[in-house]
């Protein structure tokens, strides 16, 4: 399990609740409406950092699948950025994976982000950010198996993101919506490095979703 500072902050709200408690059931003699007002606030703080640990567990969990799911490697994981590291992150980058620790790809928070709203969504209508979060987290898983000319990543990753959408549940028809929409209005406006002539002009470029299981 990944442990950050919301981690450990969850852990002392526990902590704390669990003691109110105590605290309650075997003071009689203590100010028993303090007791209770620090029990009310403890509960709500928890019920809120709680709630973002676990925002931020479950779509990091699904990032993994799917990064493991489109590399091939059981090892590989995806990293969701923290809160606290981006306010720090000053880079333009979306995405990125070390060439020495080659099993990790590191998503930026809003990619993430915008992954969860698409998760919960009914995957109709996505937003340009949660088209752009899935190609982001299948071009990561890319360089995770072990492509790492950008061009290239990016041709093969538009040819792995309606699959991966339908691996996440998305319909046949949205995850074909979803790669299209991809290869049309933002593959186009990406900086040369990422762009190769040889993929863009391939008309059999396949966009579909294979026949495969998806859970
Ligand atoms: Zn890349």
């Amino acid at each position: 399990m990944d442990v950050g500072v919301l981690t450990v902050v969850v852990a002392a709200l526990v902590a704390l609740v669990l003691r109110r408690v105590v605290v309650l059931r075997r003071d009689w003699h203590t100010a028993r409406g303090f007791a209770t007002g620090m029990l009310v606030v403890c509960v709500a703080l928890l019920v809120t950092a709680g709630g973002f640990e676990l925002k931020h567990q479950w779509v990091q969990a699904r990032a993994t699948a799917l990064v493991v799911h489109v590399s091939g490697s059981r090892e590989a994981q995806a990293d969701c950025q923290r809160f606290t590291p981006e306010l720090v992150d000053l880079s333009v980058t979306s995405g990125f994976v070390f060439s020495d620790s080659q099993n990790v790809a590191h998503l930026r928070r809003t990619v993430c982000n915008d992954l969860y709203a698409w998760l919960l969504s009914s995957k109709r209508a996505p937003t340009d950010g949660q088209v752009r979060a899935l190609h982001i987290t299948v071009h990561e898983a890319m360089h995770v198996r072990g492509e790492f000319n950008e061009a290239r990543a990016e041709c093969f990753a538009m040819q792995q993101d309606a699959d991966a959408a339908r691996f996440l549940g998305a319909s046949r028809t949205q995850a074909t919506a979803l790669a299209e929409r991809y290869y049309r209005d933002v593959y186009p406006r990406m900086s040369a490095e990422y762009v190769s002539g040889d993929c863009a002009a391939d008309r059999a470029l396949d966009l579909t979703p294979g026949d495969g299981q998806f859970p």
